[in-house]
């Protein structure tokens, strides 16, 4: 009998009834976009659910990525990881900026501080890491660095949605954070992101920004995007957040699930969490070692035949694409620790509506597969 597909993540979607008030309040007010009510409420609501002073939210990662390097007038070289989705070096050639890819930390896959030192030159002004899976980056580390060094540090914190560590909300660390709530993200606007801002100027600043640089009807200061997130996107944020605490529940299940039954498997090495106090659950990615009967991409392929979509990610490296690979930080012998898990890791199934037999199939073919 053929099975239904199992995806490496579905987006949750709340009962569409839920959604049609929302509806009919946009074609009530006629209001679209523009910083309209559910703009506004999505990012009060945000800031608090968060733990964050403020919220400045975007129509998607990626812009309110470049938007940040803006912002904060980032010019020159920016140190950052090879092991992330491409739209994080993407940004820096968005902005004219020159990546300088550091090797990552084999606990946590990412950015490695004691590398970080090295790959600093006179052109040098930021530093780009990502928390890569929700696992905190060693934050405490990269911020002495920069302050050594006069440094700006911008988080890419795509996978860092609701991630706490013992001082509160991870997305109080470096000089702004960059959420994405991208339709495959923990928490989704369909498309949308962020930038957590540590204060009133700088959030207005970043508005502007992301508002083709208009301050007022007369006054435009910036050469600015057209980053705004709209009213549909915004009041699916605020419905999708009432449902957060049940979404978080059903992914720590699913996390507990793996590490348990997986536990004894020889070959795979589940990726341990990173220290924080409250995780996501966001990915489940497994190292498939020497020792397993398959290599990693014979893995993927045999559970592609039975109809499970596990993900590679992050493979290829991004050094690896063809507008980086040209770089010397981009030459494999710098990024030993990045190339090994680009290579051993592969992300498993993890989504709310997946079903415990599904899980469960999962599990015993990863447990059970012969070469
Ligand atoms: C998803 C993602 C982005 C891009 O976000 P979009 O909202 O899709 O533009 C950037 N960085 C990382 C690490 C991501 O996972």
């Amino acid at each position: 009998m053929k099975q239904n597909p199992i995806y490496v993540t579905q987006p949750y979607l709340p009962p569409l009834e839920e959604f049609t008030p929302y509806l009919e309040q946009i074609w009530a007010n006629k209001t679209l976009t523009n910083g309209g009510p559910f703009h506004q409420q999505l990012e009060q609501a945000l800031a608090e659910y968060l733990g964050v002073p403020h919220v400045a939210l975007f129509s998607n990662g990626t812009l309110a990525l470049i938007t940040a390097l803006q912002a904060l007038r980032v010019t020159g070289e920016v140190i950052t990881t090879p092991y992330s989705f491409v739209a994080t070096a993407h940004s820096l050639l968005w902005h004219n900026c020159k990546p300088v890819f550091v090797d990552v930390e084999p606990n946590t896959l990412n950015i490695d501080p004691a590398k970080i030192e090295a790959a600093i030159t006179p052109q040098t002004t930021a530093i780009m890491p990502v928390h890569c899976y929700g696992n905190p980056c060693d934050t405490a580390a990269i911020q002495k660095i920069a302050d050594n060094y006069n440094l700006r540090v911008i988080y890419d914190a795509a996978h860092a949605f609701g991630v706490q560590d013992a001082g509160g909300s991870i997305l109080r660390h470096g000089d702004l954070s960059v959420l994405s709530f991208h339709a495959t993200k923990v928490f989704n606007t369909f498309e949308g992101g962020a930038i957590i801002c540590p204060d009133a100027k700088t959030k207005t600043r970043i508005d502007q920004l992301k508002n083709f640089g208009i301050v007022d009807e007369t006054t435009v200061v910036a050469p600015g995007i057209n980053a705004k997130m709209s009213e549909i996107n915004a009041a699916f944020g605020l419905l999708q957040l009432k449902h957060m605490p049940q979404v978080l529940t059903r992914r720590s299940e699913i996390d507990a699930r793996y590490r348990a039954q997986l536990a004894g498997v020889k070959g795979i090495r589940c990726l341990p969490q990173g220290g924080q106090t409250a995780a996501n659950f966001s990915y489940f990615p497994v190292l498939v070692q020497p020792d397993y009967p398959l290599s990693r991409d014979a893995l993927y392929d045999k559970l592609k035949e039975q109809g499970i979509y596990a993900r590679r990610y992050f493979y290829p490296l991004i050094t690896d694409f063809p507008m980086y690979r040209g770089l010397p930080s981009a030459a494999r012998a710098n990024l030993i620790v990045a190339a090994k898990a680009a290579e051993q890791v592969l992300c498993l199934p993890i989504y709310p509506s997946l079903m415990d037999e599904q899980q469960g199939r999962v599990v015993q073919f990863v447990a059970e597969a012969q070469a």
